[in-house]
């Protein structure tokens, strides 16, 4: 998606002003709306349904995932596709999918800040772990187009900190903050190419990104390089509390203020400042729909705060409208706790079949897939082979 003409950082700089503006940071308490024990009855939910996904397998071919990871070193009859070996690459497109939420990053850990050395930590792992970037707009409509036997992830940062997005000076030169996130994250993508370059930054307030001259180059920048923007409100609102009138009104302000510098992009994805949203159902379609002062916004998705990965979107149980997210920090339930997670449950991670045009999933997951959310994609269910003796 590169709509957008190059800019050239120094011809923008050279006529950019450097207000030497503290990053006014705002101090986000986004406190999670969702406690303990919300969490622990999800999880035990989500285990029980695998498991019984896993049983019911079990019973059909008389293996258990141990032996199911063992089947790779066996001798083996695969399943009839010209692309991949299904026993191999075991795809499982209705396995859940981490999107990860970052704030901003600093020297200290904290709630909503990640040391860069635990971000760069982060990537390095989830590289190493096979995890894949993905735009969450292809999450969610799901157009994910990852390697075959890859899980697609995907980032997210909240906020517009300086931090996620600082231009220096060195030695006289205007250059992007190798430090900051969209500096390590190009960094990484440069040694290692296969970890594509993807994630959106969900904004709010007149001064995204805190270097107000910038902001032009910064969100144009951001858009060039296929990554892309979001809303987090005009006034970091707590959506929960306001009425419809001002629900649009914080909605629409955002996308009218953000469109000025992105003409033609949609703005289609909300983050929930602090994750809160409106009891009622009526108010609610107010978040997905809705305009102001002749400015319309339309949602694909609206973003929770944490703390558990996600259905992919092909699931039924997956809910555009209030997306979870893993804490992209030392929080609990953050992105290094379910990393280790998976490691121990891999049957529950989405595995890419490297297809997008194919849906692959174990024959005993099919009654899962929302086939109204198939399109014009082929449904391909196969079975894990019992494993010789
Ligand atoms: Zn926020």
């Amino acid at each position: 998606m590169k709509k957008y003409a190059k800019f050239t950082l120094a011809i923008v700089l050279s006529t950019a002003l450097f207000t030497g503006c503290t990053a006014s940071t705002i101090n986000v308490n986004d406190k999670m709306e969702d406690n303990k024990e919300a969490v622990e009855e999800t999880m035990k939910n989500n285990d029980k349904e695998i498991n019984e996904n896993i049983e019911s397998e079990s019973n059909e071919n008389g293996s258990d995932s141990h032996e199911i990871e063992d089947n790779k070193e066996k001798e083996q009859e695969s399943v009839k596709t010209e692309e991949i070996d299904l026993q191999e690459v075991k795809p499982n497109e209705t396995g859940q999918i981490m999107v990860v939420m970052y704030h901003a990053l600093g020297d200290e850990e904290k709630s909503y800040v990640r040391t860069r050395e635990n971000f760069k930590e982060d990537l390095k792992l989830l590289y190493e772990k096979g995890y894949r970037p993905i735009s969450l707009k292809d999450y969610i409509n799901n157009k994910i187009d990852t390697e075959a036997g890859k899980t697609p992830v995907v980032f997210t940062f909240d906020d517009g900190n300086k931090t996620d997005f600082n231009i220096i000076e060195e030695n006289g030169e205007k250059k992007i903050d190798p430090d900051c996130a969209i500096g390590i994250l190009e960094d990484f993508n440069k040694q290692h190419p296969d970890f594509g370059l993807e994630a959106t930054f969900f904004l709010f307030g007149d001064n995204p990104f805190r270097q107000k001259d910038l902001i032009d180059y910064k969100l144009k920048y951001v858009l060039d390089k296929g990554m892309d923007i979001g809303n987090h409100t005009s006034g970091h609102d707590n959506l929960g509390k306001l009425s419809e009138n001002d629900i649009q009104k914080t909605m629409a302000k955002n996308v009218e203020f953000l469109s000025q510098y992105l003409p033609g992009y949609e703005i289609n994805t909300l983050a929930l400042p602090y994750g809160a949203r409106p009891k009622s159902e009526e108010k609610r379609k107010y978040l997905i729909k809705g305009s102001f002062d002749g400015v319309e916004y339309n949602n694909i998705g609206a973003l929770a705060v944490g703390w558990k990965p996600e259905y992919s979107s092909i699931h039924k149980k997956f809910d555009f409208e209030y997306i979870h997210r893993v804490h992209g920090s030392s929080e609990e339930f953050g992105v290094r706790y379910w990393m280790d997670y998976f490691d121990k449950n891999p049957e529950k991670r989405y595995v890419s079949d490297g297809d997008k045009d194919t849906i692959t999933v174990l024959e005993s997951h099919k009654d899962v897939v929302e086939e109204s959310k198939l399109g014009d994609k082929t449904l391909r269910t196969y079975t894990l082979e019992e494993k010789s003796e």
